[in-house]
């Protein structure tokens, strides 16, 4: 008889946006006449840009014959996309990566949640509270998180990190040292940023803990300010503390077509000189085939001009629903964080109410849609997360609405 990974079994089920999915369709059948708008979605709305369509329909076109067809791709990625990232994406931050450390994949959800298995079952895991789920959920599934309280929704062996607008939501440096820390800037859910100054302080101080950071870039594309790091290869130090995940999903909205990279510098050794780099490549080779040609060659094109500057008016559409969205609700009377170096806008809900007590409000009296930042923590209790992502005259709407009730 078999038995399953009862590391899964400990896992809480994924409440939050089947919980939504439910209020949203009973909602919907008690009221079909009311028009509902969802800013709840954490995915990119915007068609493929054009020079996106371009490589993808010339690189179908190669696939079509004998002398340009491509089979597997190389273990970490094809040369041309992993050139083409560390002369467009690091070089020009003064970034010191080399293309064999670059790893493209299937995206960043894979690669954050992947990462946890070339570490030891006895590392200590510090994460952001809230946190995007999938870093507590695959340590949860390697077995090294302990056991779950379902009354404050934490785990027994995972270092909680609180991030409040007492802090800026920006985590301090825990007392309990961790050997893992995953850091996501600029962050989802609260769309807070850090300064390159305080980077420097958690680079600073994995080195002298011998701890490593993941680091999820995901919204890299969406910082407007100056003084917020692209990169946390800006960071001194950062090559032999930091490995760094990058998605094509948010800035190039390659959310159905899949592509993202991870950074591992093989500055990154145990004392016995063990790299991480390489037991990444072993891992890599042996259970990924690769990212495909024809989405790599789609991948290597947002980096042209022409890319460039069709996915940059992309970012800059969703950047001013946004500002839409945080000046709208701030007229109102709302606190409100993020939005300016990321596509999420995080408020406090209004006269205490719980995060899913104002989830209900907004649905009956608005007919909006959110998410509650309970979800992602129980730091994010007493908050509510809107995205950028929809239309802008649905934003327009939406808020007109919130404006109203
Ligand atoms: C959307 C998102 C990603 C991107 O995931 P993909 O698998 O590349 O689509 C990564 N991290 C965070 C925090 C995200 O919100």
């Amino acid at each position: 008889m078999f038995k399953v990974n009862e590391d899964y079994m400990k896992l809480p089920g994924s409440y939050l946006f089947s919980t939504i999915a439910k209020k949203v369709s009973a909602f919907t059948e008690a009221n079909p006449d009311k028009k509902i708008i969802r800013l709840g979605i954490g995915d990119v709305t915007q068609p493929l840009c054009p020079a996106v369509i371009k490589a993808l329909h010339s690189a179908v076109d190669e696939m079509a014959s004998a002398e340009t067809f491509k089979g597997y791709a190389p273990d970490l990625g094809y040369a041309f996309l992993r050139e083409t990232i560390r002369d467009k994406v690091f070089k020009p931050l003064g970034a010191e990566v080399s293309a064999d450390e670059i790893f493209i994949s299937d995206g960043a959800k894979s690669d954050s949640g992947n990462i946890q298995e070339i570490f030891s079952r006895d590392t200590k895991v510090a994460v952001c509270d809230p946190v995007y789920p999938v870093y507590v959920d695959t340590n949860v599934m390697g077995g090294r998180t302990g056991t779950y309280d379902a009354a404050t929704g934490l785990w027994s062996n995972v270092i909680y990190m609180p991030c409040t607008a007492e802090n800026d939501f920006v985590a301090s440096l825990p007392k309990e040292v961790p050997d893992l820390i995953y850091l996501c800037f600029p962050n989802n859910p609260t769309g807070a940023s850090i300064t390159k100054a305080r980077l420097q302080e958690w680079v600073d101080y994995a080195n002298e803990n011998k701890a490593v950071i993941v680091y999820d870039a995901a919204y890299e594309a969406y910082i407007s300010e100056e003084g917020v790091p692209h990169s946390i290869y800006e960071c001194e130090g950062a090559r032999s503390c930091a490995i760094e995940i990058r998605s094509f999903s948010k800035n190039a909205g390659f959310t159905g077509t899949r592509l993202g990279y991870t950074v591992v510098p093989k500055d990154i050794k145990t004392d016995d000189g063990v790299m991480l780099r390489d037991l990444w490549a072993r891992r890599h080779g042996t259970k990924f085939n690769g990212a495909p040609y024809i989405i790599q060659k789609a991948g290597e094109a947002v980096f042209s001009e022409e890319g460039q500057k069709e996915t940059g008016e992309q970012i800059a559409y969703y950047m001013n629903n946004a500002a839409y969205i945080k000046n709208g609700l701030a007229e109102a009377g709302y606190s409100v964080y993020g939005g300016v170096n990321a596509p999420y806008i995080w408020l406090k809900t209004p006269d205490n109410m719980t995060s899913w007590e104002f989830f209900d409000h907004l649905l009956a009296s608005a007919n909006v849609v959110g998410t509650p930042g309970s979800g992602f923590g129980p730091s994010g209790e007493g908050y509510f997360r809107l995205t950028a992502f929809g239309s802008y005259e649905n934003t327009v709407e939406a808020i007109k609405r919130i404006k109203s009730i």
